[in-house]
């Protein structure tokens, strides 16, 4: 047993701790079921909310708990070491929607919008990426056209995670015209909310993993949006998701260190209990050297992401360093996530086993939030920057 380095304070020594159990008693034993049926019980958001997790960046005034990212991070890592799907929501809601309405909303939008949120009453959603915008997401083509009071939105967005459960959805949308295209500053954010008409629900993804997380489409078909629900300045949308991605980038590598961390504690678990040729297989040096591996990666990529964390809460620039966050942790997950099936042999490869399904889960936080190529685009431009 490694102890626990000390570098947290004694509050968020107790949110840990919160999260711990919270993850312990609800997610962790029923993490594989919903995996399985592909969904979890709706009242999961609202016991992240009672627990202030949908909150955790918010200031009071909005309903939130005013913590540092550092303390939102560690909540996530245990979230996440529960039950991945579950993380994703969490991260998603408090990273972008909230973070975004928060930095670049109007103040009724805020008090519209935040409390609710905080709550877990309203959860939200981000969407950006399109069938054709991905990775270069400034090509999206989700078009927003100005009718008097309102903007008339036509368009479909792709892969979005709680879109069909959201109460709240920021949608990058296009308000250049085609004879006067702008690129990046041609795209502004929206605050939409289901009831509005022309707002549809598409074709829900049947993923790999994060199976009990949903990810949908979402197609626009003459939504009309009040003109009040633009999102700060016009033209400016792309900007505030590529700032608001910086914080979504450390949510998704504490998701990953989660991930790792879960993958980790069952395979020391299993290797103890495990007997081969008459001896545990810890007793086996290749296997302890295995453990020993991965106990590495996996407090480098914590040790990363706090030291980014509390620069950010600082106030320091950690765009490049958010980046590397992510790329190692989720490339770190994606490692231990494989060694852990490898000790459990052919038990690993099969269902009765939580490792297999924390390999499907670990996978994409290489790929979304900014895929690790994109990941190492940004950091190689910091790094050859003079
Ligand atoms: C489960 C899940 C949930 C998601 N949730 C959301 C969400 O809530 N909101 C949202 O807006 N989006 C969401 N996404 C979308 C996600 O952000 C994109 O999938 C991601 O940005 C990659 O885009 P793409 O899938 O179109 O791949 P592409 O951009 O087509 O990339 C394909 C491959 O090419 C590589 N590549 C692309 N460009 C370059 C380059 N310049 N140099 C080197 N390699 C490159 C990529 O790294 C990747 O390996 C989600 C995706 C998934 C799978």
């Amino acid at each position: 047993m490694i102890e626990t380095l000390t570098h947290l304070s004694e509050q968020q020594r107790e949110i840990q701790q919160v999260a711990r159990d919270f993850a312990t008693e609800r997610l962790t034993p029923n993490a594989g079921a919903w995996d399985r049926v592909s969904e979890q019980p709706a009242s999961i958001v609202r016991e992240l909310g009672d627990l202030g997790f949908l909150g955790m960046l918010l200031p009071e005034e909005y309903g939130g708990l005013g913590l540092d990212s550092l303390s939102y991070l560690i909540a996530l890592e245990e979230i996440a070491a529960g039950d991945a799907s579950t993380a994703v929501a969490m991260s998603v809601h408090n990273s972008l929607p909230t973070e975004m309405i928060l930095a670049f909303g109007s103040e009724a939008q805020k008090t519209t919008f935040l409390p609710k949120m905080a709550t877990g009453e309203w959860l939200g959603a981000f969407a950006l990426s399109e069938p054709e915008a991905g990775s270069d997401a400034s090509a999206v083509s989700t078009q927003a056209v100005r009718d008097g009071d309102s903007w008339v939105l036509n368009g479909t967005k792709a892969w979005v995670t709680n879109g069909n459960r959201a109460q709240v959805i920021l949608a990058m949308v296009r308000t250049d015209t085609p004879g006067n295209r702008r690129g990046s500053r041609g795209i502004s954010a929206f605050i939409i909310t289901p009831d509005l008409p022309g707002f549809h629900v598409g074709k829900k993804e049947d993923k790999m993993g994060l199976r009990a997380s949903p990810t949908v489409q979402l197609s626009f078909d003459g939504l009309r949006v009040p003109a009040d629900r633009l999102l700060g300045a016009e033209g400016q949308g792309f900007v505030y998701a590529m700032q608001s991605l910086e914080a979504g980038r450390l949510g998704i590598a504490a998701q990953a260190v989660g991930i790792a961390k879960a993958a980790l504690e069952h395979a020391i678990k299993y290797t103890r209990q495990r007997h081969q040729f008459g001896k545990p297989l810890t007793e086996f040096q290749a296997v302890e050297f295995k453990l020993a591996d991965m106990a590495t990666r996996l407090h480098a990529s914590r040790a990363m992401l706090h030291t980014t964390a509390a620069a950010k809460d600082r106030g320091e620039n950690v765009g490049a360093h958010a980046a590397m966050s992510k790329l190692f942790a989720s490339e770190t997950a994606m490692w231990v996530t494989t060694q852990a099936i490898q000790l459990f042999g052919g038990y690993g490869y099969v269902t009765d086993y939580p490792v297999e399904r924390l390999f499907r889960d670990a996978k994409v936080t290489e790929i979304y939030e900014g895929s690790s190529e994109i990941q190492r685009i940004v950091i190689g431009r910091a790094v050859t920057a003079s």
